[in-house]
Order: structure tokens, then sequence, then C-alpha cells
């Protein structure tokens, strides 16, 4: 752009002042403060600014700038629509909480509350033991600990059942969840040794049994969580360590990475142990994540024998790693549901999705084809596919629940280019691309999100329709 052009341009932008006088942005004044609106029309004159001065061009007609101080007075966390059909999405934040949840957590976040406060002593309590009661009751276990996240729950319990003596792995459990938990680089942090036994497909009792000497503190049976290994192999069940833990006076902990309390097996989900069956196995220690499975809120949930829960509360690693009330809040209301394993199933979306039956998926996706083909007109091509869909967050990693598909092409506009415009939108949609077309599982969209993800469509295709026009004019 030749240097006269671009000054015209630069004088053409609007002053900060005269932004915020716009009617248009009146309407914001209603929802974020002064503070927010200001912020953001700075930035994005600032942004336009920088971008004329890199000679790129920018659209500087009035409904453009509202549009995008709009976006940028928006909080950065958003709710998105997870058109993936991964129902424990860690990028997307994993379990969606139950309305019950939900309610938990407004009114916790709302007031005080007795969350270390014991009502009818009026003396110091302890925040855990809100949920010990219900988890032993839901459990089994004899004692319970509750704290940030999964990966916490095993650095604490490692630090402090085992530190500066050995811990007994399998090969083929030392794993790498993803988000940087490696089973080893925990075992390091904690001032754990581990020793590792067995081979990566094999490991047998007495690998376990000629490991054992006086320096060993614990053995770990660790789920593989989002891998497995197929064909040649063998890993020792976790009732046959408690029994070899027992022989020789050592604590077996079993890091069941998801936890579920209700086998799945009935709905054609592969059976995994649950949390019961491990503790009924006589597992010393078990540790489970709060947003995986069970549904809840992030969490670590630690439950075992009372002693070695009680040697963790009294470690200073449990402070550092403690659960704040909104999460305690979500998980007692998640934990409550299961009293009721059948209502469980309806009410927390995670069970709800995973579980969701085909032809009620299939209804969702026809209804969303049949209102993207009316919306969106000749241009696109859309049609309803069958698909697998993924439970993600390590759980059931061989699980493959068939769902339905929508598929969408559109002339003119590439799928990856619509994907980017897609997760851009309001409010974003997360979806994936494949053979040349956006691809949506709608497992886990929810009837109620319907409109607002043809809306999403529609802005967004639109959009993608007047920068094609605009490029094609201008050469
Ligand atoms: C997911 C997982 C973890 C980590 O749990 P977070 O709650 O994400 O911290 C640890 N161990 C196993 C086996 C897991 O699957």
């Amino acid at each position: 752009m030749p240097r006269k052009e671009k000054n015209a341009l630069l004088r053409r932008l609007p002053a900060v002042d005269e932004v915020l006088r716009w009617p248009e942005i009146g309407g914001l004044f209603g929802v974020y403060s002064r503070g927010v609106i200001v912020e953001a029309v700075r930035k994005v004159l600032a942004e336009v600014r920088d971008a004329l001065l890199q000679g790129e061009t920018q659209d500087l007609g009035r409904e453009a700038l509202v549009r995008r101080v709009d976006d940028a007075c928006r909080p950065r966390l958003r709710r998105v629509i997870n058109a993936t059909g991964v129902v424990l999405h860690t990028n997307l934040g994993r379990a969606v909480l139950s309305e019950g949840a939900q309610r938990a957590v407004i009114g916790a976040a709302g007031g005080y509350s007795n969350l270390e406060f014991d009502l009818t002593t009026g003396k110091r309590g302890e925040r855990y033991s809100l949920v010990t009661e219900l988890l032993c009751r839901l459990t089994g276990a004899e004692a319970a600990l509750v704290v940030n996240n999964n990966a916490a729950a095993v650095l604490l319990a490692l630090s402090t059942l085992a530190p500066g003596r050995e811990v007994i792995v399998s090969r083929g459990q030392l794993v790498e969840i993803g988000g940087s938990f490696r089973i080893p680089d925990v075992m390091r942090q904690s001032g754990a040794m581990l020793v590792e036994v067995g081979t990566t497909n094999k490991t047998h009792l007495q690998d376990y049994a000629g490991a054992i000497n006086e320096q060993t503190a614990l053995l770990l049976h660790v789920h593989m969580s989002n891998y497995r290994i197929i064909g040649f192999t063998h890993e020792v069940q976790v009732a046959e360590l408690a029994a070899l833990g027992r022989e020789h006076g050592l604590p077996l902990m079993s890091d069941l990475g998801s936890g579920s309390l209700i086998n799945l097996g009935r709905f054609g989900l592969p059976h995994e142990p649950t949390v019961q069956e491990t503790v009924a196995a006589g597992a010393d220690v078990v540790t489970f994540s709060g947003d995986k499975l069970l549904g809840g809120p992030q969490a670590g949930i630690i439950l075992g024998q009372r002693d070695y829960i009680d040697r963790m509360k009294k470690n200073p690693l449990t402070r550092a790693v403690r659960i704040d009330k909104l999460t305690l809040a979500a998980l007692e209301a998640t934990l409550r549901e299961y009293l009721d394993p059948e209502g469980a199933l309806k009410r927390i979306p995670t069970l709800r999705m995973l579980i969701r039956p085909l032809g009620e998926i299939r209804a969702t996706a026809d209804r969303v084809a049949a209102d993207l083909t009316g919306a969106l007109g000749a241009e696109a091509r859309v049609w309803v596919e069958e698909g697998v869909s993924q439970v993600g967050g390590g759980a059931l990693p061989t699980a493959a629940p068939a769902t339905v598909l929508v598929c969408v092409k559109f002339a003119g506009v590439g799928e990856s280019d619509l994907l980017r415009r897609l997760q851009q939108a309001d409010p974003p949609v997360v979806a994936r691309a494949e053979r040349g077309a956006v691809v949506m599982d709608l497992r886990t969209v929810d009837e109620a999100e319907v409109p607002l993800l043809i809306r999403a469509f529609e802005d967004v295709v639109l959009e993608a329709l007047h920068a094609c026009i605009k490029r094609h004019r201008e050469g």
C-alpha cells in the first residue's frame, strides 16, 4: 500500500472517545463495566492501526469495528459447543456438571459456608469431612480425602507412603497421561524410588515378589488410561497384588485414573473395574479423578485405610493441593446423585452422553442437517452418516460407541477455513475437519444447543461468503 494511502486510512481511524460515544457501543454499558469497554476499544483500535501499518487491509466500517469491540469485551473463558463427540474432552473442560452440581456451586459461591466449621460444636471442622461419609458409603472404603486433582492425589499418596523408599510398578503401566503427567516423573517428584518390574507386554506376580526387599514401601498399580497393549500380554490383577502386599506387610495403591462408580458394561461399553470393585479387591489406597467418568468437578479422590489417609492429611503437601469450596460443593452434589444410580445415569451429563441411545443422536443429527440445509442454501452440501465417538480423558480407550455425524461441505470455503471460523463464532463451535468436510458428532451436542449451532453456522458462512466476494472484487 502506498504511504499516502496508508496515512489516509490511519487518519480515518476514529479516536477512543469517539467510539465510546457511538450508540451501537451504548448497549455494552448494560453488560460490562466502563473499564472493560474502554480497554476493548483501545485494544481493537491499536490492532487495526498495527495491521494498517503492516500494509494489511482492514475493514474500517463502523459495523466491523463495533463487532470487534463486542468480541474484545467478552470474558476469555467461554462456553463452547462441543461437536467433537469426545465426551471427556480435556481441552474443553472434561465433565459437564449436573444441574444439581451447578446449583450447589452457585449456592456456595454467593455467601459464607460451613467449609471448615462444625455447625454442631461450633468448632473448627475439616473441609474433607463434608464428602468423606458419602464417599465411604458409595465405595465401601474406610476413609477418604479429596484434593485438587488426581495428579495431586498420586503425588500426595506417594510422598506420604514412600519417601526415600522403593515403589514397585509394572513396566507396562509406566504411562504418560498427557499434559505431562508421567508416572516416573511424579514418582521422582514425590521422593519415592521407582522399581520397574516385568516387560512392556507381560508382568507376572513373581516379578513383583522378586523385587520386594526391606527398602520396599509400596506396590503400585496404574490404570493404563489412554492406551492398551493388545496381543501377547499379561498384567497382574489388583486382588492378586493386594494379597502379595498383605503377605509382606506392604500397602497396594491403585491409581484408577477415571474411576467409575457405575459399571457401564450393560450399555455396550467395555467393562472396567469400578471404584467399588477395586476397593473390594483389597487395594489399600485408591485414587481417581473427579472430572472423568465420575462426571463431577476437577478433583482428586483418595480412598483407603484410615491410618494411610490420616498420614496423608498430616502431610504439608495436603494444604498445597487442597480442594476449594466451589469444587467441594459440586463434588458433594455429584456424589449425592449416585445414591440413586439410575437417576445418576440420567442427570449426570457425562453418563447421559456416554450411554445416549443411537436413535436419539440420530434425531438430533437429522434436525441439525435439515436446519443447516435450510439455512445455508444451495452452496452447501449437508449429509448425515454413521461414525464412532470417543470417550476421551484417558477413560475407556477401546470404547467405540456408534454415533451419527453431520458433515458439511461448502462451495468456495475450505473445510479448515470453515472449522477455524466456527471456532471463532458466537458461541464457538468445536468440530473436526475430515475428507474435505466439517464433521460434527452430535453425541455431545445437547438439544437446547441446536439453535445456537445453526446460528453460528449461518453467521460464519455469511462472513466467509462476504470475504470470498470481496477477494473476487479486489482481483
Ligand atoms: C487422568 C489420570 C491421571 C491424572 O488425573 P487428573 O485428575 O487429570 O490430574 C492420573 N493417573 C491416571 C491413570 C489417569 O488416567
